[in-house]
């Protein structure tokens, strides 16, 4: 874990400051507003969906260098994956930052190193906001919220 560990701090510095897919895609028909109360982030998310497949997407919002860091590396991942690649990572990325089971950085990539959230509760929430939201935009509901 301690290499999780300096890949966490490197990530999260990157990430946080320098997100991509900031902006959004000029074309795009999912979107969905995503908050986060316990730390106050917001983003919205643009998804341009099509073939079931994500073809483009771009966040625009506030909040930590954690939900921005993670906003950023979500965005990256999921260009070009399928709607149930998108459920599956999502589901293996919720049980590795809730410490539900051990990052395997072969399954995760950079999203494992997320995982160094399950020692505090309260980032959770801000490491899968932008997940959250992403499932919003796609499935139609527009909002998500961590409560
Ligand atoms: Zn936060």
């Amino acid at each position: 874990m301690d290499d999780l560990r300096d890949l966490y701090q490197e990530v999260i510095l990157d990430h946080g400051k320098n997100p991509r897919n900031f902006g959004f895609p000029e074309k795009h028909n999912c979107e969905a507003d995503g908050y986060n109360p316990l730390c106050g982030d917001q983003l919205t998310l643009k998804v341009q969906f099509e073939d079931d497949v994500v073809q483009k997407l771009g966040f625009e919002g506030q909040g930590c260098a954690i939900s921005t860091a993670a906003a950023s590396t979500m965005t990256e991942w999921a260009k070009g994956k399928s709607r149930s690649e998108i459920d599956e990572m999502f589901k293996l990325f919720h049980e590795a930052v809730t410490g539900k089971r051990d990052p395997d950085p072969d399954e995760l990539g950079k999203l494992a190193v997320f995982a160094g959230v399950a020692e505090y509760p309260m980032r959770v929430k801000c490491a899968t906001l932008a997940w959250h939201t992403l499932e919003a935009a796609l499935n139609g509901t527009g909002e998500a919220t961590t409560e």
